[in-house]
């Protein structure tokens, strides 16, 4: 890896940047950046993470070019966290904060890589593919969607397969839908293999979600997801709480809980509100 150089090239928000580059990547590191990570080190885990996501998506390394076919290099912004509060990728790169959790950079770089090896996904795919690889061996969003799902509190696929509906239901869903998407995805990967995912980028940019769904898969989205919850619930006694012992019993934790309950309040005052508006006889 090349050494440390602080470069006037990566101009950007009037400051220079502390470069360091990679096989995959292009890292600029701004002032506080540089001070709270160790670019070197951040750089080369950067580069464990790339190999992890790439394995996910069966990418094979060209030898001689020490690199996985993921096109340009990957420019890569880490900034100030009181500057920058969330992650941000497009196809011209990614900006972080600062935040020393692997997890995170990894979730950002999957959809980096995501976006260029397959394209650009709805989010229910693009967050699920990114939420799943995060954390990989975990069976955590497995384990929260399965206690919304019987709780009833998760939104159908159906309703939040397209980008405009994802969003629409954001407000309501929010604390579960990543963990949802995430679910799904790692099933649709764990039962039916990755070609299938990979192939979606193409499907989706020639055809409606629904009908591109299909096409990939070979079954309709509805059975898919009654295949996925059927899938969580034979595996519910392998997904360990996420908890500890509340009173004596084994319980979901805390936000769990209180997510479920503002969910369920929030939808029973909806519907108190559409039976008001129904004309009275
Ligand atoms: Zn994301």
């Amino acid at each position: 890896m090349s050494e440390l150089q602080f470069t006037q090239e990566g101009i950007r928000e009037g400051k220079a940047w502390w470069v360091q580059e990679t096989p995959h990547y292009v890292i600029l590191f701004d002032e506080a950046a540089r001070e709270l990570l160790q670019p070197q080190k951040f750089a080369t885990q950067a580069e464990t993470r790339l190999r992890q996501i790439a394995g996910v998506l069966g990418l094979n390394k060209d030898n001689a070019a020490r690199r996985y076919p993921i096109g340009e290099k990957i420019i890569y912004f880490v900034h100030d966290r009181a500057t920058c509060t969330h992650g941000n990728v497009d196809v011209g790169g990614i900006d972080v904060p600062a935040t020393g959790r692997a997890w995170f950079y990894r979730h950002e770089e999957s959809h980096a890589v995501l976006i260029r090896v397959v394209g650009a996904l709805p989010p229910l795919f693009n967050e699920g593919f990114a939420t799943f690889v995060e954390q990989p061996g975990s069976t955590r969003h497995h384990r929260i969607t399965l206690a919304a799902l019987r709780q009833n509190v998760l939104p159908s696929l159906l309703k939040i397969v397209d980008a405009e509906g994802f969003w629409r239901h954001w407000g309501t869903y929010s604390p579960f839908m990543y963990s949802q998407a995430g679910s799904f995805v790692e099933y649709l990967f764990k039962r039916f293999g990755r070609g299938k995912f990979i192939s979606l980028g193409m499907k989706f940019s020639r055809s409606p979600v629904l009908q591109g769904f299909r096409q990939a898969y070979g079954m309709s989205l509805a059975h898919a997801e009654v295949a996925w919850h059927g899938y969580l619930l034979r595996r519910r006694r392998a997904l360990p709480l996420l908890t500890r012992i509340v009173r004596g019993r084994q319980s979901d934790s805390r936000w769990v809980r209180e997510a479920i309950w503002t969910i369920k309040n929030q939808k029973a005052e909806e519907s108190a509100a559409a039976d008001a508006d129904k004309p009275r006889r």
